[in-house]
């Protein structure tokens, strides 16, 4: 059965057109279940009905045309009850709704299943028998698990319908994701595609026979060098026999069949990668649903050999593009590194199929000023190419080939967001204190990139958060203590009589070193931060040193420790920070100072050992960003779950105001450095909570201080007490977003002024 269930939903994602892939589907589910009829029927929620699109066993005249009501018959009861319907004789139950058109007279039986993606039904799949009987176990379970599959290819398909359908009546091609750094762009997109992976080729025709047809065969020459190369390197290495892959993979890609097949889709239509697409798919699902366990296993090897010519095909195609002006970067996972890689290149924004609002490379737009949208969907990469876009970071909406009204609309907005940059200029060199006289500290998260320039400190007043791994993750083995010295002398120097808050590794989780892999099922929850840097005392150690060494002469360094789940971490930090200081007395002539120790509290543990923990160091650090993860059990890259991660949340908010209260009654020094502080409404909750420092980008510096400059801290403390009422995320962000607006620094949360 789970052979029978591969190959129908591997045929199903072949089929370009969806149309033509539901009534190849319906087919198969057919003979598979030997049942003499089975349809789909895809919800339409403007009209709120479904519509029968494809059916073996129906009458063809009535696909695309008889619709039902989302509360009418056993299909809308389906759909009511988001549950698989069973009914032996369908025909005498209540909610039985005699279409005649579709001509089911003769069908009694009836087991229907809805089609439900992220919460939504999407469509129902049904079949049914003229014999009266309820469908045993096994045929639910197969349709139900069928209908999982779908879902996902059928939301593709929803979404890349919607991004031809209309939004708020005018023809406007629309998509919406997860508005991950705000701001507004225009520009043109610029497709990244993953490495040589079939699975993620859009399928689609360009015409152009001849010229496809000679790319795909400069591709195969490629291909057939690299195997070549790869067998001469690996004579006598490996043994005679197993030497003969490489030849039977040049074969394969010369044989009659292979070849001769891609170059004959080509000559319908289909581009070279397409074509490639469909015949190794193809040839996959052969291999896959044959019994021997040898010949099953040669599918791989065919895959492996598509994504070889693939790889040449690629290469090909990304030496002809050119980055367009004004570029909106967007692929499947947009990374840190990807994004630093075009950073330089015109980057305008960046749209990321995949990943949520608290990544590291969304961190980093924020710190560039450069609109993210994130968790776009499965969206084929194909629907972006050459087009023009509209990116609005605030709501998370991607307008393509916008008309000429939509596009002055937004001209204008971005003249008005300019407009605001430049205002807020005015207080770069003012202090962080509201209308009524409360002022807080207002510091700078650095280190996310590698270069650090005095230009970036845009009136702060220290560094709240000097993040040490990224020059760590842009080498190729662990950086010396010479060199860390030099580096985090820079640093230092950079503010020298404010205080500079170093975090010692904080590597794991999403941040790997290339030359110290971790592989982990749960890499959030495992090996990270402080506990690697335990572990290994002899890379803490170094660190630690070199940071003391670097602050000789200087003594404004603070070092942080990240990750903190307990005290027993605490005093074997501590114990490792003073066996380093005196190693670095006994050596210097110079005396040497002793910096300020602090945790990080982002570990939800920690909220309950405030007490012990505030004997123990000097500061506490909030790392928002983690503590949100933590607390609701959300992974922060994770677009699945993207909606669910919000420090917003009553229970988050809540967590940061106890972390105050708990401070203040220990006296000791609080900071925020998490994304939560460097967003308007953040950052007046946080003022009013009571906390001391809040440590945030370059960019953001000039607009929270702006904020706090024209809000009063008794009206902040108001706010604040009726969010901790609020019982939803969503309360929370309709109740601040009105507050901000009645302030007048709506234009801080929207486009516009
Ligand atoms: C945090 O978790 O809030 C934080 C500041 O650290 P990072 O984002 O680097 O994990
Ligand atoms: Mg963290």
């Amino acid at each position: 059965m789970l052979t029978t269930l591969r190959r129908i939903v591997l045929a199903f994602g072949q089929e370009p057109e969806l149309g033509n892939a539901l009534q190849n589907l319906v087919a198969q589910v057919k003979t598979a279940m030997a049942t003499e009829c089975c349809s789909v029927y895809l919800a339409d929620y403007e009209r709120e009905h479904f519509l029968l699109t494809a059916s073996d066993g129906l009458a063809k005249a009535s696909l695309g045309q008889v619709t039902i009501g989302f509360s009418e018959g056993l299909v809308g009861l389906v759909g009511q009850r988001e549950e698989p319907i069973n009914i032996a004789d369908a025909q005498h139950h209540p909610r039985f709704k005699h279409a005649p058109e579709v001509k089911e007279e003769d069908f009694n039986a009836f087991l229907g299943t809805p089609i439900i993606h992220q919460r939504r039904v999407l469509g129902i799949l049904s079949v049914q028998q003229k014999q009266a009987r309820q469908f045993n176990e096994n045929e639910e379970a197969f349709l139900v698990t069928l209908a999982a599959q779908l879902a996902m290819a059928i939301a593709n398909a929803e979404t890349t319908g919607i991004l031809s359908r209309n939004k708020n009546q005018q023809n406007r091609q629309y998509v919406q994701g997860v508005p991950a750094s705000p701001g507004l762009a225009i520009g043109n997109f610029y497709i990244s595609y993953p490495k040589a992976q079939l699975s993620s080729v859009s399928l689609s025709k360009v015409g152009q026979v001849d010229k496809q047809t000679k790319i795909f065969q400069h591709a195969v020459l490629k291909t057939k060098r690299d195997l070549s190369q790869m067998s001469e390197r690996m004579q006598g290495a490996i043994p005679e026999d197993a030497l003969d892959i490489f030849e039977m993979y040049k074969h394969m890609l010369e044989s009659a069949s292979l070849g001769d097949e891609i170059v004959e889709k080509i000559s319908l239509g289909w581009n070279a990668e397409s074509a490639l697409k469909l015949v190794i798919d193809q040839y996959v699902i052969q291999f896959e649903s044959v019994e021997d366990p040898y010949i099953r296993e040669r599918s791989t090897d065919i895959k492996d050999l598509g994504n070889r010519v693939l790889f040449h095909l690629q290469e090909e195609e990304a030496s002809r593009e050119q980055v367009p002006k004004n570029m909106i970067l967007v692929a499947t996972d947009v990374t840190a590194s990807l994004l630093a890689e075009y950073q330089h290149k015109g980057l305008k924004a960046i749209v990321s199929l995949s990943g949520s609002t608290n990544s590291h490379a969304v961190i980093l737009a924020r710190a560039l000023a450069i609109p993210a949208i994130m968790a776009v969907g499965n969206i084929s990469l194909a629907n972006f190419k050459y087009k023009q876009a509209i990116i609005d970071g605030y709501s998370g909406e991607i307008f393509l080939s916008p008309d000429a009204a939509l596009l002055s609309e937004y001209q204008h907005l971005v003249r008005e967001e300019d407009e605001l940059q430049e205002l807020i200029k005015e207080v770069i060199d003012l202090p962080a204190i509201t209308k009524d006289g409360k002022s807080i500290e207002l510091l700078l998260n650095a280190g996310l990139s590698a270069e650090f320039d005095s230009s970036m400190k845009n009136g702060a007043v220290g560094i709240g958060l000097y993040r040490t791994e990224i020059p760590f993750m842009e080498r190729n083995c662990f950086p010396s203590e010479h060199e860390q010295v030099n580096l985090y002398h820079t640093v230092l120097r950079s503010f020298p009589r404010q205080p500079v808050v170093m975090r010692t590794l904080d590597v794991g989780g999403d941040k790997a070193l290339p030359y110290f892999p971790i592989n982990e099922d749960n890499p959030f929850l495992g090996w990270r931060g402080i506990r690697i840097t335990l572990d290994h005392p002899e890379i803490f150690l170094v660190q630690v040193r070199a940071m003391l060494k670097a602050n000789v002469g200087i003594g404004n360094l603070e070092i942080m420790l990240p990750m903190i789940s307990g005290v027993t971490e605490v005093d074997d930090a501590v114990r490792l920070v003073n066996q380093a200081y005196f190693e670095v007395c006994n050596e210097s002539d110079t005396p040497v100072s002793k910096p300020k120790i602090g945790i990080m509290l982002e570990v939800p543990s920690v909220l309950f050992q405030l007490e012990e923990l505030a004997k123990k160091v000097d500061f506490f650090s909030v790392g928002s960003n983690d503590l949100t993860q933590y607390l609701l059990a959300v992974d922060r890259n994770n677009s699945r779950v993207a909606p669910l991660y919000d420090s917003y949340h009553p229970a988050v908010l809540r967590a940061l105001n106890h972390i105050a209260e708990q401070a203040q009654l220990f006296l000791i020094e609080l900071s925020l450095c998490g994304e939560l502080a460097s967003e308007p409404g953040g950052a007046l909750l946080l003022l009013a909570m009571g906390y001391d420092k809040l440590s945030m980008n370059t960019h953001n510096i000039p607009k929270v201080k702006w904020v706090l400059r024209h809000i009063d801290y008794t009206q902040a403390q108001l706010i604040l007490s009726h969010c901790l009422m609020l019982s939803t995320p969503k309360q929370v962000h309709n109740y601040l977003n009105e507050q901000l607006e009645l302030l007048g620094l709506g234009g801080f949360v929207r486009a516009g002024k």
